[in-house]
């Protein structure tokens, strides 16, 4: 099988599951717990905590383990109101679902939304922010990196104008974590997650500014210095850690060899198959190739490429039977029908110029027989 949608997750490195093991066998230990057992427990969490402040800059202390990318943004978003009681959102329009349902959520509950458009080419632009800040306004998300075209956002220019505003602003960084520096110093609050990054599922890191306002999203006991209850899954923790280590260390050279195999990618399929069109413009990660197909229907494509060997994904969300487009392509400004004829290629370090071959030659056999049928 030739993977291809590594921003849906990655698989788990080797090194990493032996960091992971020893947690899952013979040091079992709760974290929380004070006998010797527990205390190795502890430390592992402490090294890991520390691990991922390092890479960071940030101070251990500001570090929350969460159970992933999705936990970590409703953390933000709930949290910010929780800790406001009132006040008015700034969302962009291109979040994760993870943040856009938290803040329809806060809508119903009274805190007014905006949600802002991003340009053609799928970037927020800061001036659209600036526009609509108010003097209720008490959070900002506009996230790093989109996940379905992987452009990359001005977010160091948008986390300086929530600075001087007095604005918590959260970064969604679940799509950039290992592959590039993230904004820590201009966010009150960022998220990363292991699985996009070849470490296990499940378990996610949450940077929160000291003193920033927010409350808690998980209610319990008094683990993570009493912010986020529920026994610590150590394990992925450290797997976790060890995995944004190895990710951040291979950076520059995985990318640029992703980069290349991408672009050489994208550049054949624009070339040798009519009607084709890249979506999104400006900095992309060197992982992402959003391309819409005329005259196919992105789901149907996704299918024959399956059944073919190729994994891939559509933005495509199903909802009671039928198939809704991309929210991202469709706040680009994509028609219903390119929203839908859109694919999602997403290259990893462990894809090879074989595979860009072969996958070339099946999508061309794939899309020929889908634009045959719907003549
Ligand atoms: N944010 C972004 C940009 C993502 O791409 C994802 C996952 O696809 C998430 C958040 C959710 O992360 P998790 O799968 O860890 O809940």
């Amino acid at each position: 099988m030739i993977y291809l949608d590594n921003a849906a997750t990655t698989p788990l490195d080797g090194e990493v599951l032996t960091e992971m093991l020893p947690y899952l066998k013979e040091n079992y230990g709760n974290s929380s717990s004070q006998h010797a057992l527990g205390r190795k427990s502890a430390h592992a969490l402490l090294c890991a905590r520390d691990g991922v402040a390092k890479i960071l800059g940030c101070k251990s202390e500001e570090v929350y383990f969460t159970s992933g990318g999705t936990e970590c943004a409703n953390w933000a978003v709930k949290g910010v109101c929780a800790a406001h009681g009132k006040g008015h959102l700034i969302v962009s329009a291109i979040e994760h679902p993870s943040v856009i349902e938290s803040a329809k959520e806060m809508q119903k509950l009274g805190f007014d939304t905006t949600f802002i458009l991003p340009d053609k080419d799928g970037v927020i632009q800061p001036e659209a922010v600036e526009k609509v800040i108010r003097t209720d306004t008490v959070f900002c998300a506009v996230m790093h990196a989109n996940n379905e075209t992987g452009v990359i956002q001005p977010v160091e220019k948008i986390g300086g104008l929530c600075r001087g505003h007095g604005i918590f602003y959260f970064c969604d960084c679940v799509q950039t974590a290992g592959l590039m520096p993230l904004p820590v110093k201009f966010c009150d609050a960022l998220s990363v997650s292991a699985h996009k990054f070849y470490g296990p599922c499940g378990i996610g890191a949450m940077y929160i500014k000291e003193g920033a306002k927010i409350q808690r999203l998980v209610s319990g006991g008094r683990q993570e210095r009493s912010q986020r209850g529920g026994t610590v899954n150590v394990a992925a923790a450290a797997g976790l850690a060890k995995a944004f280590e190895a990710a951040v260390k291979g950076a520059g050279e995985n990318g640029k060899r992703t980069a290349a195999l991408r672009d050489s990618f994208v550049k054949r399929v624009l070339a040798e198959i009519p009607d084709t069109k890249m979506n999104g413009g400006g900095e992309k990660l060197p992982s992402h190739a959003n391309i819409s197909f005329g005259g196919c229907d992105g789901e149907n494509l996704l299918f024959l490429l399956d059944l073919a060997g190729v994994a891939v994904s559509t933005g495509s969300a199903c909802s009671a039977g039928a198939v809704t487009p991309s929210h991202v392509l469709t706040a680009m400004g994509l028609s219903e029908r390119q929203a839908k004829s859109a694919v999602r290629f997403t290259f990893g370090k462990y894809n090879t110029e074989q595979e860009v071959e072969e996958t070339l030659k099946i999508l061309k056999e794939c899309v020929s027989k889908i634009r045959g049928l719907n003549k």
